[in-house]
């Protein structure tokens, strides 16, 4: 096979606005009088990878970033398993399936995770590469003889597998459906399994609502629900925890493989390590070029394909996919933190807002921390954020603080046709080795703020509030829309600007792993969603991961390795001991 990787983006190619294909009066071998890039029928371009030097000029020249170039590894032999045409997108190799086992996905957005579950659920059949056909069964078989992948294609080209399927856009479902949670459930089962699955993942109040009318994180319940009473040999979840709290996480994981047997299988692409970390027994992770090519890992153990792709090295195949390693960092002493000066600091507050109310101790911000906030949805943590941010008043108290504070709302506003460029300006000049590069926006510059997609807005906005002159960052939910590299990137970023800086940064997240990460300090809010919410803190992350669990009844303890929270399994020796100790975390 050719040793490099020539991907064409068709909808992006436009060679008027290039100056009449200029890649191809570019490209050294076409100069040469060789044809390596020809005019395709529709006018666009096709590169022929075969002649290819690999030297990038077209890529690097292409005015609307509709060439990617890579070079392979010199020990670089797989055949791909499955093409998207010429010049499209690969995928090698497939995750292996295990009756009784759940296996989970780890991989950045754009790196073939649909089309792994797509070729999984027989959705449609790989190609083997070839671009004018589909591979009959028994080539496919022929493909993947002697591995485990061959024992599940002979099941399912035999027995046809039955696939259960949980999507992971769940925000399509009310448009393409009208009735109620219960109308929506006894599609997928039984009066009676209903009933006991609306009790498990706590719907039984919202049976009798229309689809349209429950929010993102109920409709994600209804969704997982929905296809877990189906019956099936395989049950795939697409990411599961999108739009939940971090209780409503570990419960969901705590059900979602409960009613697994050893005649079935469940497969789960998820973004939140810790929740994938409890949930799997395997992990495959997925690297390569998002939009050109991923390749899909050996299976590791969930422990082991954690800590791999923490360290950004899988070892057996001897690739290193990122260029430095997260490694949890024992926490600077709380006490330490809590003695510096205060950038912010108030008496007891109270907030009036319609029927919720939100109340405070006396507390304060200390200067160079970064300090995260937990507590379940509806609870307050954004009213308290905004209480900072002197977008809401408190009905009683008041906040003095005297530093300049930069604000990144939950919800972006993303209607504005502002070019990025215009909206970046501030860290264009002052951070772009900080934040303009390592979260890959100079590719975003051009584009309108309204045809960003949710997680690209979400970057533009961090690298905004980031990049402000101000001495208190807020961010509240940063984590949301990002693919778990990026999450990665965000929480090495944010913890080095702030170190480096000595500034504070207050973050609200769900992420339990990321909040573990950046956070020095906590704040923990207690109380009745919707209807009254208490802050307590800032205290040191023992105390207040403590506090937090002790709702929650689930512990924690460290891995050796990596340094990283692993959550104990309900009723394990290590989580009765820790529950006995009264340590539900280490710090
Ligand atoms: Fe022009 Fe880029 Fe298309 Fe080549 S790929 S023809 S440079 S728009
Ligand atoms: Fe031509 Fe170089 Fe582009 Fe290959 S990488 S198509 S040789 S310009």
């Amino acid at each position: 096979m050719a040793k490099r990787i020539a991907v064409v983006k068709p909808e992006k190619c436009n060679p008027a606005g290039c100056g009449d294909y200029l890649c191809m009066k570019l490209c050294p071998v076409n100069r040469s009088g060789s044809e390596c890039i020809l005019k395709s029928s529709r006018s666009k371009i096709i590169i022929e990878e075969m002649l290819c030097v690999g030297c990038k000029i077209c890529s690097n020249r292409c005015p609307f970033d509709a060439i990617t170039i890579i070079n392979l590894p010199a020990d670089f032999d797989a055949e791909p398993l499955h093409q998207y045409g010429k010049n499209g997108f690969r995928l090698f190799n497939l995750p292996v399936p295990k009756l009784g086992g759940v296996v989970g996905i780890i991989g950045v957005n754009g790196i073939g995770k649909s089309t792994v579950l797509k070729l999984l659920g027989n959705v449609f059949s790989p190609n083997l590469g070839r671009l004018d056909s589909e591979a009959d069964t028994k080539e496919v078989l022929s493909f993947f003889k002697g591995t485990e992948a061959q024992l599940y294609f002979e099941r399912l080209y035999s027995e046809k597998l039955s696939v259960s399927y949980k999507p992971q856009q769940i925000d399509s479902i009310p448009v393409h459906y009208s009735g109620t949670v219960r109308e929506l459930l006894l599609k997928s089962s039984e009066k009676a399994l209903v009933e006991a699955f609306s009790e498990k993942f706590d719907l039984s109040k919202i049976l009798d609502r229309s689809i349209k009318d429950i929010s993102g994180g109920e409709l994600q319940r209804v969704a997982i629900a929905a296809s877990l009473m189906k019956q099936a040999d395989m049950y795939v979840m697409d990411e599961p925890t999108s739009y939940l709290d971090i209780k409503q996480r570990l419960k969901v994981a705590r059900n979602i493989s409960s009613g697994l047997t050893e005649k079935n299988t469940m497969l789960i692409v998820e973004h939140d390590l810790i929740i994938l970390d409890y949930l799997t027994d395997f992990i495959h992770i997925m690297y390569g070029n998002p939009g050109a090519y991923g390749v899909v890992s050996q299976s590791k153990s969930s422990r082991e394909g954690i800590n791999s792709f923490l360290s950004g090295i899988l070892r057996e195949e001897n690739v290193r996919f990122r260029d430095y390693e997260i490694k949890f960092q024992k926490h600077t002493p709380a006490k330490e933190k809590l003695s510096a000066s205060a950038v912010a600091e108030w008496d007891s507050l109270v907030l009036n807002l319609g029927n919720f109310s939100l109340k405070t101790g006396k507390g304060f911000l200390p200067k160079g921390s970064v300090i995260g906030v937990l507590g379940e949805n509806g609870i307050g943590k954004t009213t308290f954020v905004k209480m900072l941010a002197g977008l809401e008043k408190p009905s009683s108290g008041k906040i003095s603080t005297t530093v300049k504070v930069s604000y990144k709302p939950q919800y972006i506003p993303s209607d504005s046709g502002q070019p990025v460029s215009m909206v970046l300006a501030d860290a264009l000049i002052n951070h772009k080795a900080q934040l303009i590069t390592p979260f890959e926006l100079d590719k975003l510059l051009d584009r309108k703020v309204n045809e960003l997609s949710g997680g690209e807005l979400q970057r533009v906005a961090i690298a905004r509030c980031l990049s402000q002159d101000a001495d208190l960052f807020l961010l509240d939910e940063p984590s949301a829309y990002l693919d778990v590299e990026q999450r990665i990137k965000l929480s090495k970023i944010i913890k080095s600007f702030m170190e480096e800086k000595g500034k504070t940064a207050l973050i609200v997240d769900h992420d339990l792993l990321f909040v573990d990460y950046i956070s020095e300090l906590l704040f923990v809010i207690r109380g009745e969603p919707a209807i009254s919410g208490e802050l307590i803190g800032p205290m040191g992350m023992e105390d207040g991961m403590n506090l937090f669990l002790n709702d929650l009844f689930v512990t924690f303890r460290r891995d050796g390795e990596s340094g990283r929270p692993r959550a104990n399994k309900l009723d394990s020796q290590q989580d009765k001991k820790q529950k006995k100790a009264n340590k539900l975390y280490y710090a």
